[in-house]
């Protein structure tokens, strides 16, 4: 007597054993078998995994895009005066820096200033070239940039 005739012996005590019991639903247990799995076990799972997907989706990409669109507060000195970087158009009033290219504050719509990066001077974001130091600031908005039709106007169309 060896070991498989020893299992097959117990097996088929255990068949015997349990078709006293479980023999008339056991066709429609094997049934449900897979609706059972797929609900106990793929179910979860799949919740899981999307809730996990989710979460890392809403997670990542926000918080660049608040950086690269829209003002951010201006960092404060140690006399509490608001720091503004220099080339970039901000809002004293509101303490807030603007991207490249932005003319007027969100808040109130006044004119944005913008130092200088040679000379340090002050001026309104609307005016490209320094008046002190002659320094022109590339601060064209991306609208523009993306434009079709740079070249100059199809003439005497509109003309009156
Ligand atoms: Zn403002
Ligand atoms: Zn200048």
């Amino acid at each position: 007597m060896n070991i498989v005739d020893v299992l097959n012996e117990i097996w088929t005590t255990i068949l015997e054993v349990t078709s006293v019991f479980v023999m008339p639903d056991w066709g429609v247990v094997i049934g449900w078998l897979p609706v059972l799995i797929l609900l106990g076990v793929v179910m979860p799972f799949l919740t899981f995994v999307a809730l996990g997907s989710l979460l890392y989706v809403a997670r990542k990409p926000r918080t660049k895009v608040v950086f690269e669109e829209g003002p951010r507060v201006a960092e404060i000195g140690p006399g509490g005066e608001s720091i503004f970087p220099v080339g970039l158009p901000h809002c004293r009033r509101h303490g807030l820096v603007y991207p490249s290219g932005t003319l007027r504050c969100e808040e109130d719509h006044e004119d944005l200033a913008v130092i200088c990066p040679m000379c340090g001077l002050g001026r309104t974001a609307i005016i490209d070239t320094c008046t002190n130091c002659g320094l022109v600031l590339k601060v064209k908005p991306r609208a523009v940039a993306v434009r079709t039709t740079p070249g100059p106007k199809p003439g005497g169309a509109a003309a009156a």
